[in-house]
């Protein structure tokens, strides 16, 4: 049922998402996401200039300690405390999940270049991830979108998508050698709030 609300065929073409839910599980602890929570609370400023109704949870758990991004961190306060928002709000609503990457640390360097990854775990990517890339990348962001594989906030959204509570969930990773400032996050961050009030045709 999941996949089927996030394949192709059932999103419309056009929509406003009524809310967005910010996550960001790895804000503390070793391999700590250093930008993330600065980028997190760039898109709700912008989001909420814009008259978007928008929560960000930031978990107060260190990464080493138990990753909130993993099926094994399902069950922890934060995890259920995210779930139970998504689950009311009105649809569709969506679920921003937010990192960021060193480009010269990181594990995967083909993303050095970019200012923004997003990691779309639906296989065929859903419509909506495509949709801001596209978006974005038209406004002049350096943006790709990439398969991503256990991301377990967003793949919880789509398994229990379930009494058709349209919710849409993908993964922003910022740079944080292209964005460590307030100047460049701005403008990403207000273009995604653009994208999710009205989305072009
Ligand atoms: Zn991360």
């Amino acid at each position: 049922m999941g996949a089927a609300l996030s394949s192709e065929q059932n999103w419309p073409d056009t929509w406003t998402w009524s809310r967005v839910t910010l996550t960001v599980p790895h804000a503390e602890g070793r391999g700590r996401d250093s930008l993330a929570v600065s980028a997190a609370r760039a898109l709700r400023s912008q989001m909420l200039t814009r008259g978007t109704s928008v929560r960000l949870f930031v978990s107060p758990v260190p990464r080493d300690q138990c990753d909130m991004n993993r099926v094994r961190c399902r069950g922890t306060r934060f995890r259920r405390s995210v779930f139970a928002h998504v689950r009311g709000q009105p649809t569709p609503s969506l679920v921003i999940d937010v990192h960021s990457f060193s480009p010269v640390s990181g594990f995967t360097p083909e993303w050095a270049g970019f200012d923004v990854v997003v990691l779309d775990d639906n296989q065929p990517f859903s419509t909506y991830s495509k949709h801001y890339v596209a978006f974005m990348r038209a406004n002049g962001v350096s943006i790709a979108l990439k398969r991503g594989g256990s991301n377990d906030i967003q793949d919880e959204m789509h398994e229990r998508n379930v009494d058709a509570f349209l919710t849409g969930a993908f993964l922003l990773e910022f740079n944080e050698g292209l964005l460590g400032t307030p100047d460049r996050l701005r403008p990403i961050a207000a273009l995604t709030a653009r994208w999710v009030i009205a989305i072009p045709d």
